[in-house]
């Protein structure tokens, strides 16, 4: 099949396997070429396949020869519809760590479910014996919980509504939106998504079956990001959910068994779920031309190696004072944050050019699904079945 990107509201609904399989090839020799700190050997990582979660375990795997068993929601191909984005990334990422003699397995399926809990764990029992390290790098819309109910994250703000500008990226204009405060009833639901209740319950699970080592350490992302985004997203709903995390954080590590907590919080970078943010995927377009100006860029790979292999190694947890790890340093130096200040001040549909870099976000969306990696011809046919071994 020929594959195109088939775009529909924040996402596309396409994928291509030979591009994700580049993409995911170049963060493997990205961390090739870095150096190496002592790291962690047998990592889990929950919510593997995209983003941060997939630049985590291409780290671990490629810095430390970690054993990795991934978890992940994603689609198979099926007739004619290519398989999504994150399965394409996994069968790439298992293709190449096999060849290297890398142990990597994949769990798909709803990661907040007992039944995927106790699937990772009978692996891990038969397979690794416990793991040395949790990522929990879940993005969800959505969740089930064991007695049915199913909760869904809303991206508003809290106590009143905020006007500020935004993007459409369809056909690049820029124009106020008015972000709407959430109800108590909808904050409550994105803390049940986004909150820490879902990580505590897999560190739970873990430590029950005796399947995580005493002296393990597991981390969960977060975004704290300029003023100008505070009410859309660290005062926001997603914020509260946030703030539940940092605070589960503190109750797994203060459990006082050995096992450490912390938050990690990372660049803003152009995702599939930061897409879906009012107000933020402008920031980030202006962000990137200011960081990449200033030679401070960073992508997802980028991040997860500096921070696997400089700030939360198996013998250090660099942190700031509440005790959070800050990848986003670059981000908030002042160069950084007055410049964009200036720009964000000024910019409007006529002058995104001059003051955002758009093409760098665009490319970056596209190559989220395998689109505009080097070396892949886009004309060719491409077999749109790829093996995981998925258990
Ligand atoms: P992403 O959308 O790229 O990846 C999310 C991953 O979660 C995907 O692999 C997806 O398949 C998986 N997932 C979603 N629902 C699942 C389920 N029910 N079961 C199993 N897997 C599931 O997102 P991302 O931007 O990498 O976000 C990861 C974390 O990093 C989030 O906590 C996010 O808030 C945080 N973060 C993101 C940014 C950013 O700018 N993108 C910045 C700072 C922190």
């Amino acid at each position: 099949m020929i594959v195109k990107p088939k775009i529909r509201g924040f996402i596309c609904t396409t994928a291509h396997p030979d591009g994700c399989r580049a993409i995911v090839k170049s963060q493997i020799d990205y961390v090739k070429s870095q150096n190496h700190a002592e790291g962690f050997k047998k990592v889990l990582v929950i919510g593997s396949s995209m983003g941060y979660g997939l630049a985590s375990r291409i780290t671990a795997a490629y810095s430390f020869g970690a054993a990795t068993l991934g978890v992940i929601f994603d689609k198979p191909a099926g007739g004619s519809r290519t398989a999504s984005a994150g399965w394409y990334n996994t069968a790439a990422f298992e293709e190449f760590a096999h060849a290297d003699g890398l142990y990597a397995k994949t769990v798909n399926g709803d990661a907040y479910s007992k039944e995927i809990k106790d699937k990772v764990i009978e692996i891990i029992k038969n397979d690794l014996g416990k793991v040395d390290m949790v990522v929990y790098s879940l993005a969800a819309p959505r969740r089930t919980t064991a007695d049915g109910t199913i909760y869904s994250s809303v991206l508003k703000t809290v106590g009143e509504s905020y006007t500020n500008k935004t993007i459409d990226l369809k056909n690049n204009t820029v124009s106020d939106i008015t972000v709407e405060p959430a109800t108590e009833e909808e904050i409550t639901a994105t803390i049940k998504v986004m909150g820490g209740e879902d990580w505590q319950d897999w560190i739970t699970a873990l430590k029950a079956a005796d399947a995580i080592e005493e002296n393990a350490v597991t981390v969960a992302y977060s975004y704290i990001g300029p003023a100008i985004t505070h009410p859309m997203y660290a005062d926001g709903s997603i914020g509260k959910a946030k703030d539940h995390l940092f605070e589960t954080a503190k109750a797994i590590t203060n459990a006082d068994d050995g096992i450490k907590a912390y938050i990690s919080v990372n660049k803003a970078l152009v995702t599939q779920s930061s897409a879906a943010i009012p107000i933020v995927p402008l920031y980030i377009s202006i962000l990137y031309k200011v960081m990449k100006e200033q030679g401070l860029h960073e992508g997802c790979i980028e991040q997860m190696c500096r921070l696997f292999n400089t700030k939360l190694t198996k013998t250090t947890a660099v942190t700031d004072e509440p005790c959070r790890i800050r990848m986003d340093d670059r981000e908030m130096q002042d160069n950084v944050q007055n410049t964009v200040n200036k720009l964000w001040s000024e910019i409007a549909t006529d002058n995104l050019d001059t003051h955002a870099d758009l093409n760098g976000y665009h490319a970056d969306f596209y190559k989220l699904f395998g689109f505009g990696a080097d070396g892949i011809d886009y004309e060719q046919d491409v077999d749109i079945d790829r093996p995981i071994e998925t258990v």
